[in-house]
């Protein structure tokens, strides 16, 4: 393959900006890594993409299964589902769009504002696709570390705000540091009079909610997705809830058949179910509470608090690279982070029991060996 500082006809005519960009780093699929490590994958433990690890609900497989009019296109409009959504979160049905998971949202917010030179506020250590639609927008992204706690440091952000500021990002769970914003530093700083985010991909999780916040505020998104809860991330669906003045321009913006045939289908069984979705939330969050006293007692990665479906920890200096790659080698596939802010960091996905149980075995062995 060329290399971007080649010199050829493709790289004279590119935008620049896309020229600069470095590619998302997505996590690896599963059969890949079954390859590498040799271990099939129904063997394999993945702990690394905050997926629900018991699957969507029945009703949605069978439902897929039984459609048969997969030759026509999808409803654009998304009329059904932005019904029962509209139910589900409380809203109208007017003030909701639907995308292609809550990471086609994030793109569409930003093509909504950024011109040339505007400004993305940018809560480190936080989830990667804030930056990277950025990126792919020609914004100018302003990182701002989180405080010690990783809480946003509001003051920082207030006073990171300029006259080129269009829009700041805060995940409520943050991914991958598991806490929360108050609805006082949301308000604090929606009277700045840009547009504030918050992307609740983990609400289901946590259980409190920026929504109600929308009708009295324009300048205040809120995104969810249906990939953590629901158990869709393959399926990719999130939607967003947006003021009446923001939701005309934005549904002038969406690609019509951007939420496939099979999606809906889902949201529509799933939001059926939610009784058994609730029950495998509940078991989740217990278990987030087991894992967090294991691992704190057994004292290898020492656990970070969480409001999401996974726990960010710290591993000892120099060695959750590997860790991590201990683990693999077991079947366990974590998320590692070794660049600064998130230096020495495992954030661990809450699985099944068994799952917990497996972890806290092969940690309990690495731990015993002169692992590094
Ligand atoms: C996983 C995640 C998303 C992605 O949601 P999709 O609907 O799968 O695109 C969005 N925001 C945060 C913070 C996430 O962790």
């Amino acid at each position: 393959m060329s290399k971007e500082s080649d010199k050829n006809l493709t790289n004279e005519l590119v935008r620049q900006h896309i020229i600069d960009i470095k590619p998302y780093q997505p996590i690896i699929p599963l059969d890949v890594l079954s390859e590498e490590i040799g271990i099939p994958v129904n063997r394999l433990i993945k702990l690394d993409g905050n997926e629900n690890p018991y699957g969507c609900s029945p009703r949605v497989k069978r439902a897929i299964a039984d459609y048969n009019a997969y030759h026509i296109y999808p409803d654009s409009s998304h009329l059904v589902m932005r019904k029962l959504l509209g139910q589900y979160v409380g809203v109208d049905s007017n003030n909701i769009v639907v995308g292609s998971g809550s990471d086609e949202l994030i793109d569409l917010i930003l093509r909504l504002y950024l011109g040339p030179g505007d400004e993305v506020i940018n809560c480190v250590p936080t989830f990667g696709m804030y930056s990277h639609c950025t990126a792919v927008n020609n914004g100018k992204l302003v990182d701002l570390l989180r405080d010690a706690a990783y809480d946003v440091d509001v003051d920082a952000v207030k006073s990171a705000i300029s006259k080129r500021t269009k829009i700041i990002f805060i995940a409520s769970p943050n991914n991958p540091t598991g806490n929360v914003i108050s609805v006082y530093d949301v308000l604090s700083l929606l009277a700045f009079g840009i547009v504030v985010v918050v992307d609740e991909a983990y609400y289901e999780f946590y259980g409190t909610t920026m929504v109600p916040l929308v009708r009295e505020h324009e300048n205040l998104i809120v995104l969810r997705s249906f990939s953590k809860w629901a158990g869709l991330a393959g399926l990719r669906v999130g939607y967003g809830v947006f003021h009446d003045n923001v939701i005309r321009y934005l549904n002038k913006i969406k690609p019509p058949y951007n939420v496939n045939v099979a999606a809906q289908i889902a949201v529509k069984e799933s939001l059926a179910d939610t009784g058994y979705i609730r029950d495998t939330i509940k078991a989740i969050i217990d278990e987030r509470k087991r894992l967090f006293d294991k691992l704190d007692e057994q004292g290898i990665l020492k656990p970070i608090p969480s409001n999401a479906n996974f726990i960010l920890c710290r591993a000892p200096k120099g060695k959750a690279k590997s860790i991590k790659e201990l683990l693999e080698s077991g079947g366990i596939i974590v998320r590692y982070f070794d660049s600064p802010p998130l230096k020495d960091m495992i954030r661990i996905s809450v699985g099944l029991p068994r799952h917990t149980d497996a972890l806290i075995e092969a940690l309990q062995r690495i731990g015993g060996t002169s692992y590094g």
